[in-house]
């Protein structure tokens, strides 16, 4: 740290992205990206706009917004496209949650919600899960609290019923409820059109895995158009042109090639289907998972040395060191065949273990 580094920010710990390697060539299932390539109309349209990179991009992504309303029935005014989903959230934690206003999360959860909550100052509390891994609606039910929710739950794939979420948005009118849905492609069903009944819900969503694009950084939320407003202040307050060009236009061409991602969603779910039985067969613990990866943990072998014998046989998956959940691994979902190699070397990992 120099002696210029703000004291406001002297104790906060940044959020860890997962490994991304660019020594070996590994098969990269540690950061729940997809294993299929954007579609064609995308790859196209990003290297024509390309040529145009000498002019700033349109800070009201008028094209994207179009394009999002009309896919998810809202008002282009009830959008708001953001770098990643993650800016989503920070706007989100910025402009609703402060010390008055304190916000809410499971204990398990994704890691940057206490890193926004620590940048911007905002107390937060941490709610266990339960043993099982599951959400407890009842925790949630009339807090008087701000909460964020990751639905499906990352990393642990749990899916809460959408009857559930509502019961959470509707019993705490007064706070705003983010619904994070970053794996909802991969069998939930979105919460977007409760945004059409409630003023107080905000869900946020990413181009990052259904939608093949983690690499051009595209989120949105969708909201009561009142909340978008809040959200634009603080976007043009710090950076108007926050989405790029090309992922502008990525994000309105992977919209009209919307088949292609939502078969390749298909896929996906059959791999984890398949994955999910082989691991269970191997005697692994596997939580349900709605996602695009399981959670998963082995009686015969630690997360930690799992994870290390698969990374020197050339498969990256993610471990995570805190008490509760150290014992498990997060396996992100890729093709049949990559699902097919991980089975038999986590095979041969046990039996030379024996
Ligand atoms: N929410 C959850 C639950 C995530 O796992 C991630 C991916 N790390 C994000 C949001 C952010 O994704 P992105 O910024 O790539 O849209």
């Amino acid at each position: 740290m120099s002696r210029f580094f703000s004291k406001k920010y002297s104790t906060l710990v940044p959020y860890t992205p997962g490994e991304q390697p660019k020594d070996v060539k590994y098969i990269k299932l540690n950061t729940n990206e997809s294993p299929y390539p954007p579609s064609k109309g995308v790859i196209e349209a990003v290297s024509k706009e390309g040529g145009w990179l000498q002019l700033y991009s349109d800070p009201e992504c008028s094209l994207l917004h179009k394009e999002l309303s009309s896919l998810y029935k809202v008002e282009k005014s009830q959008v708001l496209a953001t770098n990643g989903s993650d800016e989503i959230l920070n706007f989100a934690f910025m402009a609703f949650s402060d010390k008055e206003n304190p916000i809410v999360f499971p204990d398990i959860t994704y890691g940057f919600y206490p890193v926004f909550a620590e940048i911007n100052n905002i107390p937060y509390e941490k709610i266990p899960l339960k043993d099982d891994f599951s959400i407890d609606v009842n925790d949630y039910i009339g807090i008087n609290k701000n909460i964020v929710i990751a639905n499906p739950n990352a990393p642990t794939g749990m899916y809460l019923e959408l009857c559930e979420i509502e019961k959470i948005v509707k019993s705490n009118p007064n706070n705003v409820i983010i619904i994070d849905e970053a794996y909802i492609d991969f069998g939930g069903e979105s919460a977007i059109p409760l945004t059409q009944k409630y003023d107080n819900l905000i869900v946020t969503r990413t181009f990052s895995k259904s939608y093949s694009m983690a690499g051009a950084r595209l989120g949105f939320g969708v909201a009561n158009e009142a909340l978008i407003a809040d959200m634009n202040t603080i976007k043009y307050s710090t950076n108007p042109y926050n989405v790029n060009r090309m992922s502008q236009i990525a994000g309105v061409f992977a919209i009209r090639e919307n088949d292609y991602y939502m078969s390749n969603c298909a896929k996906i779910i059959e791999a984890r289907k398949y994955a999910t039985k082989e691991l269970e067969g191997l005697g692994f613990k596997v939580l349900p998972s709605c996602a695009n990866f399981v959670f998963a943990k082995s009686e015969s072998i630690g997360g930690e040395e799992l994870y290390l014998e698969l990374k020197s046989r050339g498969i990256l998956i993610r471990h995570f060191t805190s008490e509760r959940i150290k014992d498990f691994n997060r396996i992100t979902i890729g093709t049949k065949e990559q699902m097919e190699f991980l089975i038999k070397e986590i095979k041969s990992i046990l039996e030379e273990k024996r």
